[in-house]
Formats: C-alpha cells, structure tokens, sequence
C-alpha cells in the first residue's frame, strides 16, 4: 500500500461538497480539522473493511464512532431494514417493533424499567435532564469535565476556575444562564464531587456521567469512584443519569453501570441498540420515568422516534449479541491493545499510553495512567495526527481526532489485525519523528 490519503476522488468530492454542506461534513470531527488534510469519502462496508470512493480498503477502527458493534453492513440487519422499509418507511403511530426492541432491551439492561425511544444520543440525555429536573423540581446538573453527552445547550459547558464557579458556554450560541445551571466535576476525583454537592446540593437535579468514559480518549473508572457519585447524589436527593451512549451493548449484552457500582435513576442509550440506523433511548426508574408525558408533566416528542426501520435495526442487533460476540470483541481489543504496546516499544515511542476497556481503546501519546480531562489533554496531538495519516495510508482507518475512542468490531479477525501490523508500525513510527 503505502499511498497519500485520500486519493483524488475524494478530494474532489471534498471540494464539492464544502460547496453546499458547511465545512463539507454533517459533524465536525468528520472534516479532519483536528488531524489536518482532507477527509476520505466512503463507497462502501463490508464486515471489518471500509471502501473509498477511490477504491482503496481500509480496516475500520471507527465503527461509525461505535455504533457498527459487529461491522459493516452485517446481511442480517442489512435485510430487516428492508423488510421493514417495504412494509411501510413511517406511521407516525404505535407499530409492534417499538415494544419488541423495547422488551429486548429491557431484559438485557433491567434498570430501564419504563423507556423512550428516540433518534439520538444527544435528545436521549437532553430528554432524560429534563426528567430529572421535572421530579426532583431542583434546577442545577453536573457532568465531569471531559464528558460528551451531545450537544444539547446545557451539557456543552466547560469547568470554570474554581470549585464555586459555575460552567462556561463551550460553544458560541450556548447562553450563559443556561450553562449558568451545570456544575463540573472532576472525573475520578469524588473529593471534588463532594464539595460540588456541599456548595449546591439542594439544588442538584441530577449527575450525568458516563460509567466509562469514551470521550476523552478511554478513561476507566477508578475503584469506588462511581459509587461514590451515586451516593454522593443520592444523600443529596439528586438522580443519576448513567450515559451508556457508547458502552450500552458495547461491553457486555445490557448496560455496565450497575457492575461498575453506579446506581443510576436513569439510563441512556444510543448508537449500538440502533445497529447503524439513528435510535436513542432513555429510561428508568418506573416512578421517574412516569413523569413523561402522556403519563405525566414532562413533555418529549418526536415525529420520526421508534422509527420501523430504525426499530428493526436494533432488534436485528440485538438478536445477534451471543456471548461469542463478547468474547470476540475482547480477544481483537487485546490483541490490539498488544500490537499497539509492542510496535510503540520497538519504536522506542514515549511517553505513549493504552487504555482499554473491551473493544474501546485510548491511544495517548501520554504518560499514563490517563485519569481524567487534563492528563488525557497531555496528548501530543501533532503526535497523534502523524500516528492517524501514516496509518490511514497503509489503510487503516483511525478516529480522525486525537481524543476519541478507537473502536473493535466484532467483524475484525485475528488476521485483519496482522494485516494492519505494518500500518500500526507506521504510524507510531511516524509519530515519533514529532518533537515531543
Ligand atoms: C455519542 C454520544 C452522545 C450523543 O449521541 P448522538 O447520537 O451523537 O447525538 C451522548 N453521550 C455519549 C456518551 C456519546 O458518546
């Protein structure tokens, strides 16, 4: 291979496209600012392999940002989709597969004891803060810093200078007042928490947090931590939001928080339990949950939520999360995490850092262990941008951004990694020709 990415005719369709779309990309992340150059442009997925519109191959270490939990385009799903489409795109009514998904759903994660469909990540959690607020009656939320929980008003805010600041608006459009009203907390540092809550505690609806955080790289928990956040919330009267956007079905068959110790009220779901169509869930305690309209007070609605095909997607998904899935998904996340460790040492790279949960990896180029928003921001990202386009030219196609998560699916074959040996070699070869 070895060939400067992307080839002609995405950059043509890059230029075209920047024509009409803003910036070119539907999400930023997708436009390759952060690692520079241009993005590619998909034709095509098969199983572990994504194909570009100049015919190249590439192995997919993205996953559509987690969702493709067993690849690209897996036949079983690919043809419940279409047997929903030509029953019918859209009712706008109740039709049998919400409940279906529903029911699945809930015997894998039994903390969604009542639910709600919806189409994103991001309705899911803005909908499930204003549960909160709606039957606590309080105001305030707090999310930890280096936290993604969609790009709802309130939730893109950033820490403050001190414990007794207030958020600020990370992004412009985003009101202060609104922001006015999130704390944030120091993920893995319960001491701070503490604090948080002695300040404002009557005031705390909620706290939402992700059990395992996929958003600043991968950041694991440390022990204790999130059940000191749940009873922290909970002598404070607060609720627990857990964000299992990305580890819902990704880590095991159900959510993870309750193994990780965090006692949540409520739950999100999202991009696994779609399996590639547009789905957000948010659910509960059946008390709280009752507090959606038409049941209760908290309004939420959507013109396209438990959309057929989307519901079909999920529930041909979730049919197809056995035990062997798991194991798979843990056996190629290790021999990842291995082939990253050995090529970086073979590289004499440093300071270079690891961290896996299952089929979710953090590549820093930091020292580690990485606990939290500020050693994971450490990261040299001119190192990570090297790592990412040496890569990508011996096809392997990496998170186009040096703090998101590097995803396994389960279509990836011990095979397809030895394949990859020499774009890995590469790319950490080529990042550490950057000064550190
Ligand atoms: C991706 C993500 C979201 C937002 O989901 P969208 O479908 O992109 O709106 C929310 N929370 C977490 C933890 C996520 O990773």
């Amino acid at each position: 291979m070895n060939r400067a990415s992307p080839g002609r005719r995405s950059r043509a369709l890059g230029r075209r496209a920047a024509r009409v779309l803003v910036g070119g990309v539907d999400s930023p992340v997708r436009s390759f600012r952060s690692v520079g150059g241009a993005p590619v442009f998909f034709a095509r997925g098969r199983g572990a392999y994504l194909f570009d519109v100049d015919g190249r191959r590439y192995l997919d270490l993205v996953g559509s940002w987690g969702a493709n939990l067993l690849g690209n385009a897996p036949p079983g799903i690919v043809a419940a989709v279409r047997r929903a489409a030509l029953r019918g795109l859209t009712f706008g009514a109740p039709t049998p597969l919400e409940h279906e998904l529903g029911e699945r759903i809930r015997r894998a994660a039994p903390s969604l004891e009542l639910l709600r469909f919806v189409s994103s990540g991001t309705e899911a959690v803005m909908s499930a803060v204003r549960v909160a607020r709606g039957s606590t009656g309080r105001t305030k939320i707090v999310k930890f810093a280096g936290g993604y929980h969609g790009h709802s008003d309130g939730l893109l805010a950033r820490a403050g200078s001190g414990v007794a600041t207030h958020a600020l608006p990370d992004s412009a459009g985003v009101p202060r007042a609104i922001v006015g009203e999130t704390l944030v907390g120091r993920y893995n540092d319960p001491d701070h928490l503490a604090q948080l809550f002695e300040r404002h505690g009557s005031a705390i609806a909620a706290v939402v947090i992700e059990p395992v955080a996929g958003n600043m790289g991968v950041v694991p928990p440390r022990p204790g931590f999130l059940a000191s956040v749940s009873s922290l919330a909970h002598r404070h009267g607060a609720l627990v939001i857990a964000d299992e956007v990305i580890t819902g079905f990704r880590l095991r068959r159900g959510t993870v928080h309750e193994s990780l110790g965090l006692a949540a009220d409520l739950v999100t779901l999202g991009k696994v339990v779609g399996g590639g169509m547009p789905v957000g869930v948010y659910g509960g305690r059946r008390a709280v949950m009752e507090m959606v309209a038409p049941l209760g007070p908290v309004y939420q609605a959507g013109t396209l939520s438990g959309h057929p095909l989307a519901m079909a997607g999920g529930i041909a998904m979730l049919d197809r999360l056995t035990d062997r899935v798991y194991a798979t998904l843990e056996r190629e996340g290790a021999a990842l995490e291995e082939r990253l460790r050995l090529e970086a040492e073979q590289a004499r790279l440093s300071p270079f850092t690891v961290q896996r949960v299952g089929s979710m990896l953090g590549v820093f180029f930091a020292p580690g262990p990485v606990l939290d928003l500020p050693s994971a921001e450490r990261s040299n990202r001119a190192r990570y941008a090297r790592f990412f386009h040496a890569a990508l030219d011996e096809g392997v196609y990496l998170p186009p951004s040096a703090l998101e998560t590097t995803f396994v699916s389960a279509a990836v074959r011990p095979s397809d990694l030895e394949r990859a040996a020499a774009a890995v070699k590469a790319g950490l070869r080529a990042a550490r020709a950057v000064r550190p």
